[in-house]
């Protein structure tokens, strides 16, 4: 049986009608660049998420520099981002030649650690960018709290978290001052491109995401601020708008997928619950939790049932013998994938700025030890049985 790490064409085919008509649409309109296409986008996802501002941009990535560049962020300033992370979350803030302080993550969510953020605030720190990794909220009621005690901008990196919900029911992404998705084909909602979103509820702050993502001209040529070509086009918007009536029933299928592996994987006793985060005799592999849900919500397997607490656009799991286990999935055609293989303190490129092993040991476990299984919402009961009998099969002769 073969199991793709993700297969795209599902989601295409099942919408195939609509997408093809919004497209040929946008071509019939001969009008690509921002417009009616990219407004109607930016209405519908401010309802969905509930959000005062919403603006399309050209990536994700580009969503977290415009977002630096909406703050003035100038060289020199001090960012907190978590080492474990993709890569567009702390090279924004080298590319705009302000410093990047790493944070280590917690064990459980593998988000930053508000205790750990806490020390690195320092007179230079400008902003806090948490990252809501794999779909899961960071502990945003922590980080604001200390983004308030000192006067500090919080930028939500929600590139994996379009619809994830707070706690409170409140969407990741509109917490913060900013709030950045990417609308990458693979994250949950995606594009047929590259494509990105930005949000804000503040006045201020939207008006320079505006200018900014047009080159800063106010009016058109006329330019009190330096922006860039931030600009999204019509036909991603027009694909968005055709799947995002669809997100909540995807995001449910996901953690349908990951309370299915979740129970087989400890059924077949190799992992006692989820949450764990040391390996023993009983957890040879660890399995992810959604953690910030209320506690009446908060027992046994999720449910898909249940509002949007984890969306799983990784379904992340840990094992010791993992670059091992990984090549055995591959041998037997399941799609299997590193996230992330070396934090942030210890990429070369970020060697100047003076970390070495051992100084965010959370990261480096989970570096070390993480891979990904396919959770897309398509995936058949038997493709997630077939995965978590090899898997099984692995850690019962290693
Ligand atoms: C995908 C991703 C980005 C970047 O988004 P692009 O659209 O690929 O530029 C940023 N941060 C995180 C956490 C991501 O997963």
């Amino acid at each position: 049986m073969k199991v793709p790490l993700l297969d795209l064409k599902q989601q295409y085919q099942a919408l195939k009608p609509e997408l093809d008509a919004a497209v040929l649409k946008t071509c019939e309109s001969q009008y690509f660049i921002l417009g009616p296409e990219v407004e109607a986008m930016e209405k519908g996802l401010c309802d969905f998420l509930g959000c005062k501002y919403a603006y399309g941009v050209s990536s994700g990535t580009d969503a977290l520099l415009l977002a630096l560049m909406a703050i003035n962020l100038k060289p020199g300033d001090e960012v907190i981002v978590p080492t474990y992370s993709f890569f567009a979350t702390a090279g924004v803030v080298s590319r705009l030649n302000a410093v990047p302080v790493f944070v280590d993550n917690d064990l459980v969510t593998f988000n930053l650690d508000p205790k750990e953020v806490e020390k690195k605030i320092t007179p230079k720190t400008k902003a806090i960018i948490p990252v809501h990794l794999y779909g899961q909220s960071a502990d945003m009621t922590a980080i604001m709290e200390l983004a308030k005690k000192h006067n500090i901008f919080v930028i939500e990196d929600g590139a994996q978290a379009i619809s994830t919900q707070y706690r409170d029911g409140q969407a990741v992404g509109t917490i913060g001052d900013i709030g950045c998705y990417s609308f990458f084909p693979s994250k949950n909602l995606g594009c047929f491109g590259d494509g990105g979103l930005v949000v804000t509820n503040n006045d201020e702050l939207a008006k320079n995401l505006k200018i900014m993502r047009v080159h800063g001209g106010e009016p058109k040529y006329y330019h009190k601020v330096i922006g860039g070509n931030f600009r999204l086009d019509a036909l991603q918007a027009a694909v968005i708008s055709v799947k995002l009536p669809h997100l909540n029933s995807w995001s449910s299928g996901r953690r349908k997928n990951a309370s299915l592996y979740s129970k087989l994987l400890i059924e077949a006793g190799v992992a006692e619950e989820t949450g764990k985060t040391s390996f023993d005799e009983k957890n040879k592999i660890l399995l992810p939790k959604a953690v910030y849900k209320p506690e009446d919500e908060s027992t046994g397997y999720e449910s898909e049932k249940l509002p949007n607490y984890h969306i799983y656009n990784q379904y992340i799991l840990r094992v010791e013998k993992r670059d091992a286990l990984r090549d055995f999935l591959l041998k037997n055609d399941i799609g299997c994938e590193i996230y992330y293989p070396v934090p942030f303190h210890l990429q070369e490129c970020f060697a100047d700025l003076g970390y070495k092993k051992g100084d965010f040991p959370n990261s480096e476990f989970s570096a070390d030890t993480s891979f990904a299984v396919p959770i897309y919402p398509e995936l058949t009961s038997e493709q997630i049985h077939f995965v978590v009998e090899k898997i099984v099969e692995f850690l019962k002769s290693n």
